[in-house]
């Protein structure tokens, strides 16, 4: 077998993007402020405000699953509950960390085609119930772009949130790839997110390109008015902060978070259509952003893994899955697709 090849594993296998790298540079100068008191962590907090033309009230942590949970912990009591797909990265990925960080809030599952919230069970799941006996619905999570690669289109995210807010839930975007979905949609940040009825979003920033860190963005600024206390609790506070600030201002200046999120879901497309071209491999799902999923024969399987091309087989009953980041290039698209083929 070959050496292990890991640039489609996920697309927290890629390093750190130059831009980023250049921001931690530029930051590593001189005595600062400590904790987010420094001017480059406000200019990167204003920059965000400018990015979703809105007042929001931005956090920096160092994970998705810390952003998740602090951010659904605000939503809610721990007798509340928080529906989500049952392929949330919430509900599958993070080890209880939002039922631990809510004191027990209950994770509700509602399926759904696609990796996609369906509305109707989201509905079942809020009204079925109204006795005290049932942990009451409180927040609907959803995840942009999803854990299959699919992407919600805006009056989709309009939709989930105008019905949980018809029910007086609270709404949360896992935006682990929110870049992506982004640049796939090409539409305005707000728009799919607090002008859709969004109120806290969780802004992927490692996954991107970035080194360590998560930006969570509250568009109901009272739901946030204590988060600063609760990152500091969950020990996610960082004293050095303006090296994850700097990073975030430098991304979100002149499109280069759009030059990367593309970069990875053009890659994305094109390993779809090679894959797919293979006589018995089904792509799975559309390929909207930098995911691929594919049922592979086991030939080919078999010629992949003897190549050494890392994957996961897991997350989607059986399917494989392939992550493109910013650094993957077209060069290794082509010689995964090479090796698939046996050619
Ligand atoms: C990667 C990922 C996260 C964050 O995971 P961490 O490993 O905790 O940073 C959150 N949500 C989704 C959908 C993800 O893919």
């Amino acid at each position: 077998m070959s050496e292990l090849k890991y640039h489609f594993a996920s697309d927290n296998t890629a390093g750190v993007c130059p831009e980023a790298w250049a921001a931690l540079e530029e930051a590593n100068t001189d005595f600062l402020p400590s904790y987010g008191d420094d001017a480059v962590t406000k200019k990167a907090c204003d920059a965000f405000r400018d990015f979703f033309e809105t007042d929001c009230d931005v956090y920096f942590v160092f994970n998705g699953t810390a952003a998740n949970s602090l951010a659904l912990a605000s939503l809610c009591q721990s007798y509340h509950s928080i529906i989500c797909h049952e392929r949330a990265h919430v509900e599958t990925d993070e080890c209880g960390a939002p039922e631990f960080f809510s004191n027990g809030s209950k994770l509700l599952i509602a399926r759904g085609a696609n990796g996609k919230l369906d509305l109707d069970q989201v509905r079942h799941l809020i009204t079925h119930r109204h006795d005290m006996h049932y942990p009451k619905p409180m927040g609907l999570t959803l995840s942009q772009s999803t854990e299959l690669g699919t992407v919600y289109q805006p009056t989709e995210i309009q939709a989930a949130c105008a019905l949980a807010k018809e029910f007086g839930l609270h709404t949360h975007m896992d935006g682990a790839r929110f870049a992506n979905a982004l640049a796939a949609l090409d539409c305005k940040a707000a728009d799919i997110t607090w002008r859709a009825g969004l109120d806290v979003l969780c802004f992927g920033g490692t996954k991107l390109g970035m080194a360590v860190t998560e930006a969570v963005v509250f568009f109901d600024r009272e739901l946030g008015r204590e988060f600063a206390y609760r990152c500091k609790q969950a020990g996610q506070l960082c004293s050095k902060m303006r090296f994850i600030s700097a990073q975030w201002l430098r991304i979100l200046t002149d499109g280069v978070w759009r030059k990367h999120a593309a970069h990875a879901n053009r890659m994305a497309a094109m390993l779809a259509a090679g894959l797919g071209a293979i006589p018995n491999v089904k792509v799975l799902y559309s390929v909207d952003a930098n995911a691929v999923f594919c049922m592979l024969p086991p030939e080919v399987e078999n010629r992949l893994q003897k190549a050494g091309w890392k994957h996961y087989n897991f997350i989607a009953g059986g399917g494989s899955r392939f992550m493109c980041s910013w650094k993957v290039s077209e060069g290794d698209v082509k010689a995964l697709i090479a090796d698939a083929k046996g050619s």
